[in-house]
């Protein structure tokens, strides 16, 4: 089977770049082991936000910093025996995230950013799944004034980027959803942020419009691939799929697909578990919200409230340890009447994080007509179309929307 491009990955960010190669007129192949939004594309938390503007950090003040010495801080928790093996990552994560850094960082993903809710919304447009998504914002809780002031850098950004946020004292956030229980200190709410209410949904939409354009989704292992005579070949489940050109969208799994090619990234693992539960007496939530102190997250979804964790650093493909969703659904308890959970386990994923918090798009390094589209960490349901959008473009020779250069993988200095 001849196609022009081969997306190797079909979560939001593989199926995304192969819709919009098709639209630019390419006969495109996304390969996938699962179905199509299976993996962590699934699980995620279903926020779809501009205001992602800080990358994970490595905190500087020292009382959180022992919080997290001890392994206490419900927001991210770590595998003590995956410390040695996580901590250059941790050290250049340190480094990206200072002051400079940080802005530096959201000059960068704002110009992701800005774009991301159009693009998404324009494919669920013409995918017909603009019903899962939802225009009601967000919320962001704070319990103490200290948490509050902990995030006036996000406010100070969000202000000078134009993105619209409103603090809210407790009784308006309560007027906004009268089911949350008093306690908080504050809320902010995010009224642009668009939520959705099943993220797979989402996903397999975009895959059957690609389907019905004439795309096809094999399924096969992306390890199978191999470059003949200036083509790429992989196989799939109904034969050999060959292409001149490849991309590489393979989420978390990514890094370790690229080290075949002698192209060395800090991309980790941060892993992270959902449950969905009912509700007690009939309570109701309008719309997401985030316990910022706690890092946890609560949607209301279709098949429950879905409550997702921070970071657990471990190895991606250790078993489960859900000690932080143990930790917060207590938490969670103290500020929605959630009922009884219902699945008997959770669910895990792994965000795949860069050690500076961009996602790596462009060129692969030294493999000629090998693309590089993953690494978007806490935001790949958010920037997969735009993403996609941009590694469309470039493949086809079209001038980007935005410049790719922050993003390229030899600003990591690897590669061969
Ligand atoms: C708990 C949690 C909450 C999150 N919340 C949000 C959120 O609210 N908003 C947001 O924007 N982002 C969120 N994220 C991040 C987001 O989910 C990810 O960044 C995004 O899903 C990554 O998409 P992807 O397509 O790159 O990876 P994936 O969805 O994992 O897709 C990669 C695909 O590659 C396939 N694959 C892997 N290896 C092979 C192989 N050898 N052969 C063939 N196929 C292979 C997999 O089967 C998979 O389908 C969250 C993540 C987690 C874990």
């Amino acid at each position: 089977m001849n196609f022009d491009v081969i997306v190797l990955g079909a979560g939001m960010v593989g199926v995304s770049a192969a819709l919009q190669l098709q639209e630019r007129g390419r006969k495109v192949a996304l390969i996938d082991r699962r179905g199509v939004g299976e993996e962590t594309s699934y699980g995620n938390a279903g926020i779809v936000e501009r205001e992602g503007l800080l990358p994970m950090a490595i905190p500087r003040d020292f009382a959180r910093l022992v919080r997290y010495a001890f392994n206490r801080a419900p927001e991210a928790n770590y595998h003590p025996t995956f410390l040695p093996r996580i901590a250059p990552f941790l050290w250049r994560l340190f480094e990206a995230t200072g002051r400079t850094g940080l802005e530096a960082h959201a000059r960068s993903i704002d110009t992701l950013g800005r774009f991301a809710i159009p693009e998404h919304r324009r494919l669920a447009q013409a995918a017909e799944v603009l019903d899962a998504f939802r225009d009601t914002g967000w919320l962001r809780l704070y319990r103490t004034s200290r948490g509050l002031a902990a995030d006036a850098l996000l406010h100070d950004m969000a202000m000078r980027y134009g993105i619209e946020h409103r603090p809210l004292a407790p009784d308006e956030v309560r007027a906004m959803e009268p089911d949350l229980k008093p306690g908080f200190h504050a809320g902010v709410f995010w009224p642009e942020t668009q939520t959705v209410t099943w993220p797979e949904r989402v996903s397999k939409a975009y895959g059957r419009r690609f389907e019905a354009l004439g795309g096809k989704v094999l399924r096969g292992d992306a390890r199978t691939l191999k470059r003949e005579d200036g083509r790429w070949t992989v196989v799939g489940d109904e034969g050999e799929a060959s292409a001149p050109v490849a991309v590489v969208a393979l989420g978390p799994w990514s890094v370790d697909f690229v080290a075949r090619f002698g192209i060395d990234l800090p991309v980790a693992a941060e892993r992270g578990y959902h449950r969905h539960y009912g509700t007690e007496r009939g309570a109701r939530l309008g719309r997401p919200i985030v316990d910022v102190e706690a890092g946890y997250c609560l949607n209301p979804m279709e098949r429950g409230l879905r409550l997702t964790t921070g970071i657990e650093f471990a190895d991606r493909d250790a078993p489960a340890t859900p000690r932080q969703l143990a930790q917060i659904e207590p938490m969670a308890r103290e500020i929605f009447p959630l009922g009884a959970p219902v699945e008997a386990e959770p669910w895990l994923g792994s965000r795949p994080a860069t050690a500076d918090g961009l996602p790596v798009l462009g060129p692969a390094p030294g493999v000629p007509d090998l693309w590089l589209d993953f690494g978007h960490g806490y935001l790949g349901f958010t920037l997969g179309p735009i993403s996609g959008r941009l590694i469309a473009e470039a493949i086809c020779g079209e001038p980007t929307l935005v410049d790719l250069t922050p993003f390229r993988a030899e600003r990591f200095g690897g590669g061969r």
